[in-house]
C-alpha cells in the first residue's frame, strides 16, 4: 500500500490483529457471505452460474472454499504462516481453478484504495492453494465487486417494497487480478524482519492518530483536556 506504515504493522503483528478503536461494520461480510450462498445456490439448482459471472470464463463447478485450519503454509524462507479463506473457488473446464473474493462497494476499477491489498490477498491464496495441493493449478484471480444499486429509480421502484421492509438490489462487476504469486515471499520476508524489530519504528510521516496519541498520553500525564481537544478540532 502506498501508505504502509510498518509501526502500525509491527503494532498489530504484537498485538495479534487486535487494535483498540477498530469497528468493522459485520453487515459487509454478511453480504459477501449471502452472495456466495447465491452463487452456490443458483449452480445447484440450475446446475449453470449466474449470468453475472460470464466474465469469468467457462465454468464447470465450484468448491467449497476450503476452511483457513486447512488452507494454510509455512513459509520455509521466512518462518511465517500464511492462510486464509477465499470466498469462492471455481472449477474451469480444463481442471484449473479461479479464485475469487467478493466485495460490498461500489466499484471504481483500479482507483479502489485497497487495491494493491486485494492483489496480494489474491496471490496469497493461489499460492497457499497451489503449495498445499487443495487448489491446484491456479490459473485465474478475480474480485467481484457486488455494488448496491441506490438511486431514486431504484427507490421509488414498488417492487422493491416489501410489507416488513425492502429489497436492495446488487449490480455485479468483474475484476481481474493478475496472477502473480512472486510478490509473496518478499512480503513475507519483509513481515518477519518487522515483526523481529525489539521497537516499534517511527510512526509514519504526517499521520495525524499518532500525534493524537501521543498528545492524549500527554494529557492523561498532565490531567488536562484542552490541549487535546485543540489538536482533535484541527
Ligand atoms: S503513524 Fe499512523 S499508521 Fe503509523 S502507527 Fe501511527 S497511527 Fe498507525
Amino acid at each position: 500500500m502506498p501508505n504502509f506504515c510498518p509501526r502500525c504493522f509491527w503494532l498489530k503483528l504484537k498485538l495479534n490483529n487486535k487494535l483498540p478503536y477498530q469497528i468493522f461494520p459485520g453487515i459487509f461480510s454478511s453480504i459477501d457471505s449471502y452472495t456466495k450462498q447465491i452463487v452456490h445456490g443458483h449452480f445447484d439448482c440450475n446446475s449453470c452460474f449466474p449470468q453475472w459471472l460470464d466474465g469469468l470464463g467457462e465454468l464447470a463447478g465450484y468448491r467449497e472454499p476450503p476452511h483457513y485450519s486447512k488452507f494454510k503454509i509455512v513459509d520455509e524462507t521466512s518462518g511465517v504462516t500464511l492462510w486464509g479463506t477465499p470466498d469462492g473457488v471455481f472449477m474451469k473446464s480444463d481442471g484449473s481453478y479461479v479464485i475469487v473474493d467478493y466485495k460490498t462497494a461500489k466499484y471504481t476499477g483500479t482507483q479502489d484504495k485497497l487495491m494493491p491489498m486485494y492483489q496480494v490477498q489474491l496471490n496469497a491464496y493461489a499460492m497457499i492453494g497451489e503449495m498445499c495441493g487443495i487448489v491446484k493449478p491456479v490459473s485465474d484471480l478475480a474480485l467481484i465487486y457486488m455494488e448496491p444499486v441506490t438511486h431514486r429509480d431504484a427507490a421509488i421502484d414498488v417492487s422493491n417494497y416489501r410489507d416488513g421492509g425492502f429489497a436492495m438490489e446488487f449490480t455485479a462487476n468483474i475484476h481481474r487480478i493478475e496472477l502473480n504469486t512472486s510478490v509473496i515471499p518478499g512480503l513475507l520476508a519483509k513481515t518477519r524482519e518487522i515483526y523481529e524489530l525489539s521497537q516499534a519504528p517511527s510512526s509514519r510521516d504526517g499521520c495525524k492518530e499518532c500525534l493524537l496519541l501521543d498528545a492524549m498520553v500527554d494529557v492523561v500525564n498532565r490531567s488536562g483536556i484542552l490541549e487535546f481537544r485543540e489538536l482533535a478540532d484541527e
